[in-house]
């Protein structure tokens, strides 16, 4: 972090700053120029709260090089996170497929659902049971039941299973959840997610609706901050001005989130475009991206699903959709294997 201090700052007051700085562990560089002085900060920043610093009277301004969030950056933990789901494995070059329907809504539907992505590959089972829905009179997932019924599946296939949490109240319910998703809506709950951080259990966050990277990365270093690594991330679309898909992909989020951090990225083509035939396409250019793993909605029967029909795939989409990732993962930005 750079300060540059105002033109004939009061000395007694810059004396008191750099006495503030020192006695919060940093070391001072000072620079001084002809008409200003700067103050170069070593150390670590990222507690630091900027706003304070900017708002003292000898200050003029404060210029960040170092980014706020410590824990989830690569700079400071070089090699890739690999999250560890009962034996299935994310990151460092471990690709990891999650598929399912968006909402649990039947013992029939969860289960021939689970069988059938698994038999194409998958390794861990979605489905929403606590749905977010943007109307209070949409199908709100069956809860309870949701979670019992996906833990049925689970047990019949094998497969860790996924769901969404929106209340942290509900946290005893995800005792045999394997990763708790924290969906785009949740990504600034806070108190969640400070919360999540004091669990031992992977946490899939989704990026916000109209969230930054850097805001996502902030989000993540929430959950870390309370000593959960285990985080994946989680690019599901941002909102643009663009109408003819439901949201924008951005896939360049993919290689500039490696860049900036270790953790995991799984990119979610389903709530990304919100259409049927643009899955396919979008999953597999986020394969080509980097992406360390896809999370797909998989339907039996799309039309009658009681959630997110038009972009779920059916069965057999998916599983060409399988075939296709497995012929493009040799040619991925990184080097990854499938198990
Ligand atoms: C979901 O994955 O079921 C979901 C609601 O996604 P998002 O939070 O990305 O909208
Ligand atoms: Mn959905």
């Amino acid at each position: 972090m750079i300060i540059l201090l105002k033109e004939n700052a009061n000395a007694r007051q810059v004396d008191n700053l750099k006495k503030f700085l020192t006695n919060r562990g940093f070391d001072l560089h000072i620079s001084e120029g002809t008409q200003h002085t700067l103050i170069g900060l070593i150390g670590d920043t990222s507690k630091l709260d900027i706003d304070l610093i900017s708002s003292l009277d000898v200050v003029e301004s404060v210029r960040r090089i170092q980014e706020p969030y410590k824990n989830a950056n690569r700079k400071f933990h070089t090699a890739d996170t690999v999250v560890d789901v009962g034996g299935a494995k994310i990151g460092g070059g471990h690709f990891m497929m999650i598929a399912g329907p968006c909402s649990v809504e039947t013992h029939d539907q969860i289960l021939s659902v689970a069988e059938s992505v698994k038999a194409s590959g998958a390794n861990m089972l979605r489905g929403g049971a606590f749905k977010p829905r943007t109307s209070p009179y949409a199908f709100q997932g069956l809860h309870e039941k949701g979670i019992e019924l996906l833990r049925e599946a689970k047990k019949q296939t094998g497969l860790p299973i996924i769901t969404e949490i929106m209340d942290i109240n509900h946290l005893p319910l995800f005792e045999d959840v394997d990763v708790i998703q924290v969906g785009a809506r949740n990504m600034q709950n806070f108190e969640l997610l400070k919360e999540l951080g004091q669990t031992r259990k992977p946490i899939l966050l989704k990026r916000g609706l109209a969230n930054t990277i850097e805001e996502l990365l902030m989000s993540a270093e929430y959950i870390m901050a309370g000593g959960n690594e285990q985080v994946i991330l989680c690019e599901r679309g941002i909102r643009t001005f663009e109408t003819a898909t439901r949201n924008t992909l951005d896939l360049s989020a993919v290689p500039v989130l490696h860049k900036l951090t270790h953790l995991p990225v799984v990119v979610d083509p389903s709530h990304g475009t919100g259409v049927n035939d643009l899955v396919h396409p979008m999953a597999l250019a986020a394969v080509a991206a980097g992406a360390d793993g896809l999370i797909i909605e998989v339907h039996n029967d799309p039309p009658h699903a009681l959630c997110d029909g038009k972009q779920s795939l059916t069965p057999e989409q998916f599983d060409h959709l399988a075939k296709a990732v497995r012929g493009i993962l040799p040619f991925a930005a990184k080097e990854m294997t499938w198990e």
